[in-house]
Order: structure tokens, then C-alpha cells, then sequence
């Protein structure tokens, strides 16, 4: 991948386009560039705005009767296996690596280190993944039977994807918010298409254009394509797109709604009390994405934003 420097990054109108919105990120003090593509620190006024689109995209869910778990940024390696992540999302993967060594690789280590070298192969992978969504560590806890009904989680947290881009709606440590559902196949898709209405609304009472359209993971490879190809020809995936960047690039997911089948049933053995392979559902908004897009939208000082807007937030 080749990241460009955003001050020379000239090349299309969308480049110019996420490069202005980076820069402008920055110099408002919105954000603080880490010195790491899609890496961030986040500011006073980022932090009130993400927590009011939070706190108002939680009201939006009142109606759920749903169960609060959080987890760590990171999943045990034989949770991550299960989901089967790495099968498609292998460009997407981070694990986390610890020291072992006695003293002598130690020695050999900061000798290295010494020399200018990169020292990471010192490290031993630590049987740890970063947590891409915030969903994987859930399916692993319920293994066995969820009642006929479904259950429904509330879980928000981190989420690492290691795609290093220049574009501030492109992170690599994000936050998400997600509701998932598992229950049986018709529980999990009424759950998926039930809240569609919700975070539509939700989004467009911040002053976001929004559209709802049918959508795919970027799965990788020959066969991810393929697989893409399904997932859209099922609608199993529909994103909330904002246009960010105007006629300059196509609309950014700010939030998406999917269908998940009996694939997470079937790997972590989840039925329901007939007997069935569960199947399960998630909609989720991502923080940062949507916080920006109202930047990117509203401008940095929420002060001087519309007033319905403010409403909406309660800012
Ligand atoms: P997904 O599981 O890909 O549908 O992601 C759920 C939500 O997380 C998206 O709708 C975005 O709001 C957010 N998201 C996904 N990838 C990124 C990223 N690289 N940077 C920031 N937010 C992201
Ligand atoms: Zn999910």
C-alpha cells in the first residue's frame, strides 16, 4: 500500500478532498496526529460530540430489551479462530506479540535495537488479536442453547483493522457501537431490518444525508470477490452512506446493518431451544466516522452548528 503525504497528495479531486478534511481536522485541534496513518488522538470538543451521537444513537435503541457487555480491545486467539476472521480478512488482521526471552535474547534484542534495527522479531506471538468488531467476543459466550425468542446485546468498544490510509474516515483503532441479535432466522433478520428505520432517522436528525444501500466486506483475494458478490446479491449487508466528500468520491458507510446467517452460530455451536443453528444479526454505527462526517458536515465549532442538530445531540 502506499500511503502519500496528505500536503502532496494532489492527485484526484477525493484525494484533495480527504486531505483538506484531515487538515483541517488537525488544525482545528479536533484531532492529533499520532505520526501513524489513521491514528489519532482525540480532543475536547471530538469527544463531546462523539459522546452525544453515542448517548442520542442509544435512545434510538430504547425500545430493545437488551443485555450490556463490554469487552477488551483484544480476543483470545481461539475466539478470533472461530470466527473465522483470518479466512477473510487477512490483510485486515493485527496480533498482538510479548516478549519470552531470557537474557541473552534480550542482549541480542537491544544490540539490534543498537544497531538501528527493527526489533519486533524478538517478540512471540501471544495467542491475542486485536478485536475488529466489536461482536467477535460475544458469539464464543454463548455457546449451547439462547432461548426461542433471541437474545439482544448491546456492546460497545475498539475495534483495530489494520488498514492504514490518509483519509480520516479510514482509521486503524476505531469505536463502534453494535446491537446484536441471535436468535432464529426469522428473529435475526426482523432484528437487522427492524432498525434500519431507527438509525436512519437518527443519522438524518444530525443534518446528514443519508442513504441506506445494499453493500459488501471487503473480503480479500479471488474468492473474496466472489464471496462479496454474495453477500450483495443476498442482501445480507446494507450501509448508512453519508457523502462525505461531496461529487469528489463515492458516499462513506457511517453505519451498517447486517445478516450474519448460521455463521457464527454454526462456529461457536449456538442453537436455539428447537434445536436449530442460531443465526444472528448485527446493526452498528462507528463513532468516529459518524463524529466526523458532522465536522465534515457542520463544521468543527458545534456552537455554531444548526439549531435542530444541536437539538438532536442535546449539545
Ligand atoms: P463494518 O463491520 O465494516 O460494517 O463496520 C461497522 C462500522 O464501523 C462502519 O459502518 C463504520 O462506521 C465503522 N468503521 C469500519 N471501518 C472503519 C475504519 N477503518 N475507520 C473508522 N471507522 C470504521
Ligand atoms: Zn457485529
Amino acid at each position: 500500500m502506499t500511503i502519500t503525504d496528505p500536503t502532496t497528495a494532489t492527485d484526484t479531486p477525493l484525494d484533495r478532498a480527504r486531505a483538506a478534511l484531515r487538515r483541517d481536522l488537525l488544525a482545528d485541534g479536533v484531532l492529533i496526529d499520532l505520526g501513524s496513518p489513521g491514528l489519532y488522538g482525540r480532543t475536547g470538543v471530538f469527544e463531546r460530540v462523539s459522546s452525544a451521537v453515542d448517548t442520542a444513537g442509544v435512545r434510538s435503541m430504547a425500545d430493545l430489551d437488551t443485555a450490556v457487555v463490554r469487552f477488551p480491545p483484544v480476543e483470545p486467539l481461539a475466539a478470533f479462530e472461530r470466527t473465522d476472521y483470518i479466512a477473510s480478512f487477512p490483510d485486515l488482521a493485527a496480533s498482538i506479540s510479548g516478549f519470552t526471552g531470557d537474557d541473552r535474547k534480550h542482549r541480542e534484542l537491544l544490540a539490534a535495537r543498537e544497531r538501528g534495527e527493527r526489533w519486533e522479531d524478538f517478540l512471540d506471538p501471544a495467542d491475542l488479536m486485536l478485536t475488529p468488531a466489536v461482536c467477535h467476543p460475544l458469539y464464543g459466550l454463548l455457546t449451547g442453547t439462547v432461548p426461542q425468542q433471541g437474545r439482544t446485546f448491546d456492546i460497545f468498544g475498539d475495534s483495530f483493522r489494520r488498514e492504514p490510509s490518509l483519509d480520516p474516515m479510514r482509521l486503524q483503532a476505531f469505536h463502534m457501537h453494535e446491537f446484536v441479535h441471535v436468535g432464529t432466522p426469522a428473529s435475526a433478520q426482523a432484528h437487522r431490518d427492524g432498525r434500519v428505520p431507527a438509525i436512519r432517522d437518527l443519522l438524518t436528525s444530525f443534518g446528514l444525508e443519508i442513504d441506506v444501500v445494499p453493500a459488501n466486506d471487503p473480503f480479500f483475494g479471488r474468492v473474496g470477490r466472489m464471496l462479496a458478490r454474495n453477500q450483495v446479491e443476498q442482501a445480507l449487508k446494507f450501509e448508512f452512506v453519508t457523502p462525505v466528500y461531496g461529487d469528489a468520491g463515492d458516499p462513506t458507510a457511517i453505519g451498517s446493518a447486517n445478516l450474519h446467517e448460521d455463521h457464527f452460530g454454526t462456529s461457536f455451536d449456538i442453537r436455539t431451544e428447537d434445536g436449530e443453528v442460531a443465526h444472528s444479526a448485527c446493526v452498528a454505527w462507528g463513532l468516529e466516522r459518524v463524529t466526523i462526517a458532522l465536522f465534515a458536515a457542520h463544521g468543527t465549532d458545534p456552537a455554531s452548528w444548526p439549531a435542530d442538530v444541536r437539538r438532536a445531540l442535546d449539545l
